[in-house]
């Protein structure tokens, strides 16, 4: 499946060490990972593992964005800090969304490769286009500083070509942040063993990917599609919250703070029927369609496009309402990505080839 990715000079260096990594994974000597990049103000640290070893690197502060590399690792570095990007968008001419990569960065590119977003180098190449990545890019595979860099790297390269990439913070996202390791790859405990760091240092605020991650959103509303990981609770709908005081409350509590614990709807943002986590769209107790229809009216919108749920593969409930777009790439072997032109849905599958999304598909539990 990944002949084609080989021939590909961008690609070959991640998935080479990807795949010593995968093949290896219990071994720490055979690790390969970064780079892991502090600003410590005029002059900046990059971290490396190379085959097992610490490799660091120190270097004036970015005035420009600057490539930056060790042992096939690289990271095309911003010479601003992460803004926090609004949360409405008109539609564009072409949208694609993806969710839950999961640490898989081979079938992740591999989808974005085979529906036009990137090039064969690993460039983005749909124009005005805007791609959706919603959550979830941490734990379970042994790629996700990989796909970390990629996106962060697309996002400047949409940015430039007119385009847009939207990344919307999953419950994995939050947690890592948070110090809850329990889902994240054997290799990355090495890794931090190999640079003698904490794994909270490595994502720490003062990193190139933990202040990014701080500041992308839960949330995103293109036309009349919204994005977010797990999906909205009817109640919110209920209690007239507004969009961006579901954001900004959620973005503004994603550190636990020991002293000063999530109380009231912060707190409620953050647990099982917060954004991030909730799942009633697909198990008991299921939203009732006259509650989609709710959360429709109230936030302006048609469709509810929501990751999380496992799914075999991209589709919709509700008469078409929500469209499920976790298509299980976690696995590492296949997934979808989700494409939308000139208002039809479509599933991108593995092979490059599309299937126009039914919106009869039964609801089941
Ligand atoms: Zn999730």
């Amino acid at each position: 499946m990944y002949r084609m990715l080989l021939l590909l000079p961008w690609l070959y260096a991640c998935l080479l060490f990807a795949g010593s990594a995968t093949a290896h994974n219990d071994a720490p000597e055979q690790v390969y990972d970064g780079p892991y990049v502090f600003n410590q103000g005029s002059i900046w640290q990059a971290l490396w593992v190379c085959g097992g070893q610490a490799k660091q690197l120190r270097f004036k502060a970015p005035t420009r964005p600057q490539w930056l590399s060790n042992c096939g690792m690289g990271a095309q570095l911003r010479a601003e800090p992460a803004n926090r990007p609004p949360i409405n968008y008109p539609l564009p001419a072409k949208l694609a969304a993806i969710s839950d990569i999961h640490g898989q960065f081979p079938v992740f590119t591999q989808l974005l490769m085979a529906h036009g977003i990137i090039d064969v180098s690993g460039n983005w190449q749909f124009g005005h286009g805007q791609l959706v990545i919603s959550g979830d890019v941490f734990d379970r595979g042994p790629t996700q500083t990989e796909a970390l860099w990629f996106i962060y790297r697309l996002q400047q390269q949409a940015q430039t070509a007119g385009g847009k990439l939207h990344l919307l913070l999953g419950n994995h996202e939050v947690m890592v942040l948070n110090g809850d390791y329990r889902y994240l790859h054997d290799k990355y405990r090495h890794t931090a063993d190999i640079l003698g760091y904490p794994l909270a240092r490595l994502y720490a605020e003062d990193t190139v990917l933990g202040q990014w991650l701080r500041s992308s959103n839960v949330l995103v509303k293109i036309g009349n599609l919204l994005f977010v990981h797990g999906g909205l609770h009817p109640d919110l709908a209920k209690e007239q919250h507004s969009l961006e005081e579901i954001n900004q409350v959620f973005t503004q509590n994603l550190m636990k703070d020991k002293r000063n614990k999530r109380r009231g709807f912060a707190r409620y943002l953050h647990k099982k029927h917060g954004p991030i986590w909730y799942r009633g769209y697909f198990k008991s107790p299921l939203a009732s369609e006259a509650e989609i229809d709710l959360l429709r009216q109230h936030f302006g919108i048609d469709t509810l496009i929501v990751g999380h749920t496992t799914q075999p593969h991209i589709l919709s409930r509700y008469h078409g309402k929500v469209i499920a777009i976790d298509s299980g790439i976690k696995g590492g072997e296949t997934g979808e990505i989700l494409l939308y032109e000139n208002q039809r849905f479509y599933r991108g599958l593995l092979d490059g080839s599309t299937v126009p999304l039914s919106s009869e598909v039964a609801l089941s539990d």
